[in-house]
């Protein structure tokens, strides 16, 4: 059974997507890409209704401008849409979700891209969010005391429905691994965009475990455009040009991720509201880096464990470039990618904040003669 399981991860590590994305950072000979734009809901299902806006209906259209954007942006793109007009897949929600996966695996993406709008009881929350898949348990949990979104049965897995020991988890655990930071650089993206237009920027979030996200093998995202039933969202989402706007925002966004990925360094560092943070970590590093090439043993900051070697330069870590080394652990995800070296804990501890706004899992590990010290 384990030899079947790891099998079964290197199968799906060797999925094309994978794979292009680990040789990537080629500008000629890029490969052909493929985004899968899903409007949200469809047919029996309206998703949220506040006022005359019905989701379902106000996601197809956004999600058309979407598409027609990206054809006159980048011609060269594959773009897809999972329904074209007031349709779904199953009648069963959950197993709706797991066809527009489904389709989205079939067509090969590169990117998946949902397209929402948010409401709640609550009518003071409002502001755009971007959601990623992560099965970071921590995460989980805090989002399974929200409650609420397992009642929206189908969309959601709920964390306890699932089983640690099966193989679609290891499957989705090792994609999950590979795919985050480039699902999350998405999300940034998409938010800064949308929130220019003037919504509440709520940011990247992680840990709700969306049905459509799990059963996904490229790096995905569930746009939230706001929250119809906020009085400021709903008067923006409402008004003329906001579908355009938005549009316009998800479009953007996509085109940066594509090119970002195929190498054109003039998209590979976008400007964003980290990089006071980045900076900090920079000129730390730069007082650490003399002596730190001394040290043998020491402390650093583990970004990613990974189960096969990936590049230190690979597009992930972009951002830490040259900065970025390999430490090797135990187990199935042995290959530790870390983040400087440090004499003491503390000072590591000191660049962990700024490290975790990109890299939301990094924690601090002991190391000696390039290897994970676990006592
Ligand atoms: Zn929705």
């Amino acid at each position: 059974m384990r030899n079947l399981i790891i099998l079964f991860l290197l199968l799906a590590l060797s999925l094309p997507g994978a794979n292009a994305r680990a040789g990537q950072n080629v500008a000629s000979d890029a490969p052909k890409r493929v985004v899968v734009l899903d409007a949200g809901h469809g047919g029996p299902r309206p998703g949220k209704v506040h006022r005359e806006v019905v989701e379902k209906d106000y996601v197809l259209d956004v999600t058309k401008i979407v598409r027609k954007k990206l054809r006159s942006k980048m011609p060269d793109l594959e773009v897809y849409m999972t329904r074209s007009c007031d349709s779904a897949y199953h009648e069963d929600q959950a197993k709706d979700n797991r066809l527009r996966a489904a389709f989205c695996n079939e067509k090969g993406a590169d990117l998946y891209v949902g397209i929402h709008a948010n409401a709640l009881k609550d009518k003071n929350k409002g502001g755009c969010e971007v959601w990623v898949l992560t099965l970071n348990e921590n995460l989980m949990n805090q989002n399974k005391l929200v409650g609420e979104r397992y009642a929206d049965e189908g969309d959601f897995i709920n964390p306890e429905d699932i089983d640690r020991n099966s193989q679609g988890f290891m499957m989705a655990l090792s994609r999950q691994l590979e795919n985050e930071p480039y699902s999350r650089f998405v999300a940034e993206e998409c938010c800064k965009n949308m929130a220019s237009y003037g919504l509440d920027n709520l940011g990247v979030k992680a840990g709700t475990v969306y049905t459509v996200l799990y059963y996904s093998e490229c790096p995905g995202i569930i746009v939230e455009m706001g929250y119809l039933t906020n009085a400021k969202d709903y008067a923006y989402l409402t008004s003329k040009g906001a579908k355009d706007e938005m549009a316009e925002a998800i479009s953007s966004a996509i085109v940066t991720y594509f090119k970002a990925l195929d190498g054109d360094t003039s998209t590979s560092v976008p400007a964003t509201t980290e990089s006071n943070a980045e900076q900090e970590v920079e000129e730390r590093e730069a007082v650490d880096e003399s002596e730190a090439e001394k040290l043998a043993e020491g402390y650093t900051i583990q970004l990613i464990s990974s189960t096969k070697e990936v590049d230190v330069n690979d597009y992930q870590f972009h951002e830490y470039k040259g900065r970025v080394w390999l430490v090797m652990g135990t187990g199935k995800y042995k290959y530790k990618y870390c983040f400087g070296r440090y004499a003491t804990r503390s000072a590591a501890q000191n660049d962990l904040t700024a490290v975790r706004k990109r890299f939301k899992d990094a924690y601090v590990v002991r190391y000696k003669d390039g290897a994970l010290v676990t006592k």
